[in-house]
C-alpha cells in the first residue's frame, strides 16, 4: 500500500474531457488520460483492503491493488505485468468498460471510488508506448487445432489463450475486419480502431490466422443483421477440419418495434447506422448511409447503444436528438447501504448525453408517421405516449399522445438473442432465451451439448459487456485446452 492514509488526504481524480465544441467536430477520442502524478495521486487513495471487493466486483478479477500499489512506486512495467496477467487487452476495457470494479470498491461505501479504470487506462497506454507489449507465441506447438468463430472480444481472448498455450487457431469472421462489436458498433470517439489493429497484429505473431469474410453456417434470409462474407463454410466442414470449435458470433439478433409505421424509410435499427459511420471511419465507401444531419433525430432505448447514436447523430449535425426509454428516469444517486458492493441503477449521464441530446423517461412508441407527396414512404414524426409502471406492468397515461417530428428514428431496444442458424447448424441446444446452452462451472464448462463444441460471449451469455466477453473467451480457452490436453496451463 503506497500511501497508508491517502484515502482521506486526496480526492478522486477525474480523467479529462475534450470540450463538447471541439470533440463533436470529429470521431477521434477525446478522453484526455491521467498525467503520471495524477495517476499517482490516484492509487494512493487505494487502501489495500484485505479483501478487495473490487478484484471481485471485475468480472476480470483484475489485481487491482497491487498495480495500484506499482503505480504509486513509479513500477509501471511491472504494474502492466500485473494487469496483463489477467486481461487480454486493458486498452479496451480501460476506454469503454463501465468499471463495475469501481462501484465494487470499498472506498465507494461512504466515499467516492478509487479512479480503477483510469489507472487502468494509464497503465496500458504507457505499456503500448514503451514497447512493453510484445507478441508472446508459444514454445512447443501441441499439434491441436482451434476454430473461433466471430472476432469480437471473446473470440479474441479465446484465441489469444489458445495460441500461447500452443494450439493452431484460426478465426473465422463473416464481416471485412476483426473486431466484432469493438469494430462495427462502438463508435470510433469511444474507442479507436488503431487499437485492434495492434492487437491483431501482436496476435499474428503468436500464430493466429484469421480469415474474414467467412460465414460459418448460413443467415436467415431477410436478416438485417450485417453480413459482408463472400465466403460460406459449413458447420460439418468446420467440425472435420479441426479438433475444437469455440462459437462467440455474439448476440446480433436486435429487438425490434413492430407498431403501424415500422416499414418507413428512415426507421432503422441502430446497428444498421452505427456500423456504417465505422465503415466511412476506415476510409471505406458506404451506399446510401444513414445521415442524421438537419434531421429531427429520435433514439429509441435509454442503454449504451442508444447513447452511441446520440453521439453519432450529433456528430453528424442532426437538428435535434431525443432519446426515449421506457422505464422512469432512476435516481441521480443510489443508496449506496443498500446496493454496494453490486453494479447500481441510477441516473447514467454519458459523454454523449453531454453533447447534446433531450432525455424522455417513462415514454413508448405508438406509431411511426410517413409523410406526403414526395415525402411518402419517408418517416416525418412519431406518435408517443406516456406511461406509467403500476405493479411491473406497464400502462399508459390517457390523453397523454403526443406527435413529434421524427425524420431519422434509430431502434436501440438490445438485443434479443443470437442468431440462431449457426447453433442451429451445429446441433447446439439454446436456453430460453435463445443463447447458446453451456454452464461457466471451472471444470466442464463453456462446453455444449455437441462434442468438441465450445461457445463464450454473448452468443452463451445473452447481450452483455466487453470485460464480461473477455472473461469468457479466457475461461473457454482453458477448457478447451483442458479437453484437448487433459490437463491446462491455462489460469483460470
Ligand atoms: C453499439 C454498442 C455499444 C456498446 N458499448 C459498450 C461499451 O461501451 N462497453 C462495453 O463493455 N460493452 C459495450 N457493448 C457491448 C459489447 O460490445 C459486447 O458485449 C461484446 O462486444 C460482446 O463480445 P462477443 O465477442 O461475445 O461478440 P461480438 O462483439 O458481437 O462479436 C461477434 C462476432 O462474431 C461474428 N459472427 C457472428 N456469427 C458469425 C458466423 N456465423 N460466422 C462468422 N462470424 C460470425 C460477428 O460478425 C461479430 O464480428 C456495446 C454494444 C453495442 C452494440
Ligand atoms: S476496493 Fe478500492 S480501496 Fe480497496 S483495494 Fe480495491 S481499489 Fe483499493
Amino acid at each position: 500500500m503506497g500511501n497508508v492514509t491517502g484515502f482521506m488526504e486526496y480526492e478522486r481524480v477525474e480523467e479529462g474531457y475534450q470540450p463538447v465544441p471541439q470533440r463533436v467536430k470529429n470521431y477521434h477520442e477525446f478522453v484526455i488520460g491521467l498525467r503520471e502524478e495524477e495517476a499517482k495521486v490516484q492509487t494512493a487513495r487505494c487502501m489495500d483492503c484485505g479483501t478487495p471487493f473490487c478484484n471481485s466486483g471485475c468480472p476480470v478479477n483484475n489485481i487491482i491493488p497491487d498495480f495500484n500499489d506499482l503505480v504509486y512506486r513509479a513500477d509501471w512495467k511491472n504494474a502492466f505485468h500485473v494487469l496483463d496477467s489477467t486481461n487480454n487487452f486493458p486498452e479496451f476495457t480501460g476506454r469503454i468498460c463501465p468499471a463495475p470494479c469501481e462501484a465494487a470498491c470499498v472506498l465507494n461505501v461512504n466515499d467516492d471510488p478509487v479512479g480503477i479504470k483510469s489507472i487502468e487506462h494509464a497503465i496500458i497506454d504507457r505499456a503500448w508506448a514503451a514497447g512493453w507489449v510484445v507478441p508472446r507465441p508459444p514454445k512447443v506447438s501441441t499439434g491441436k487445432s482451434v476454430a473461433v468463430v466471430g472476432s469480437g472480444p471473446a473470440g479474441l481472448a479465446a484465441a489469444q489463450q489458445l495460441a500461447r498455450a500452443g494450439h493452431r487457431v484460426t478465426v473465422f469472421e463473416k464481416n471485412d475486419r476483426i473486431g466484432g462489436l469493438l469494430r462495427y458498433g462502438i463508435p470510433d470517439f469511444k474507442m479507436e480502431k488503431s487499437h485492434i489493429d495492434r492487437r491483431i497484429a501482436q496476435m499474428e505473431a503468436e500464430g493466429v490466422r484469421f480469415r474474414t469474410g467467412v460465414l460459418v453456417a448460413s443467415m436467415p434470409d431477410g436478416s438485417r443483421v450485417a453480413n459482408w462474407a463472400t465466403e460460406q463454410i459449413a458447420a460439418d466442414e468446420l467440425l472435420a477440419a479441426f479438433d475444437a470449435v469455440v462459437l462467440s458470433g455474439g448476440a446480433e439478433q436486435s429487438r425490434d418495434l413492430p407498431v403501424p409505421g415500422r416499414d418507413l424509410d428512415g426507421v432503422h435499427f441502430a446497428m444498421e447506422f452505427l456500423p456504417q459511420q465505422n465503415k466511412i471511419n476506415a476510409g471505406d465507401k458506404v451506399e446510401r448511409q444513414l445521415r442524421a444531419d438537419g434531421k429531427h433525430v429520435i433514439v429509441i432505448g435509454g442503454g449504451d447503444t442508444g447513447s452511441d447514436c446520440v453521439g453519432t447523430s450529433n456528430r453528424h449535425g442532426a437538428k435535434s436528438v431525443t432519446q426515449f426509454e421506457l422505464l422512469p428516469m432512476p435516481p441521480e444517486h443510489e443508496y449506496k447501504p443498500l446496493v454496494w458492493p453490486y453494479w447500481p441503477t441510477k441516473l447514467r449521464t454519458s459523454s454523449s448525453h453531454e453533447e447534446g441530446c433531450e432525455r424522455e423517461f417513462a415514454i413508448a412508441t405508438k406509431e411511426f408517421i410517413g409523410g406526403e407527396g414526395d415525402q411518402k414512404g419517408q418517416v416525418k414524426a412519431l406518435k408517443s405516449v406516456r406511461v406509467e409502471w403500476q405493479g411491473g406492468k406497464m400502462v399508459e397515461v390517457a390523453g397523454s399522445e403526443q406527435i413529434l417530428p421524427a425524420e431519422l428514428v434509430l431502434l436501440a431496444m438490445g438485443f434479443v438473442s443470437p442468431v440462431g442458424s449457426i447453433l442451429d447448424a451445429f446441433g447446439v441446444a439454446k436456453d430460453a432465451r435463445g443463447n447458446a446452452q453451456a454452464s461457466t462451472e471451472a471444470v466442464g464448462g463453456y462446453r455444449t451439448n455437441v462434442d468438441k463444441v465450445f461457445v463464450a460471449g454473448d452468443m452463451r451469455r445473452g447481450q452483455s459487456l466487453v470485460v464480461w466477453a473477455i472473461r469468457e473467451g479466457r475461461q473457454a480457452a482453458r477448457a478447451i485446452d483442458e479437453y484437448l490436453m487433459g490437463e491446462t496451463i491455462l489460469p483460470v
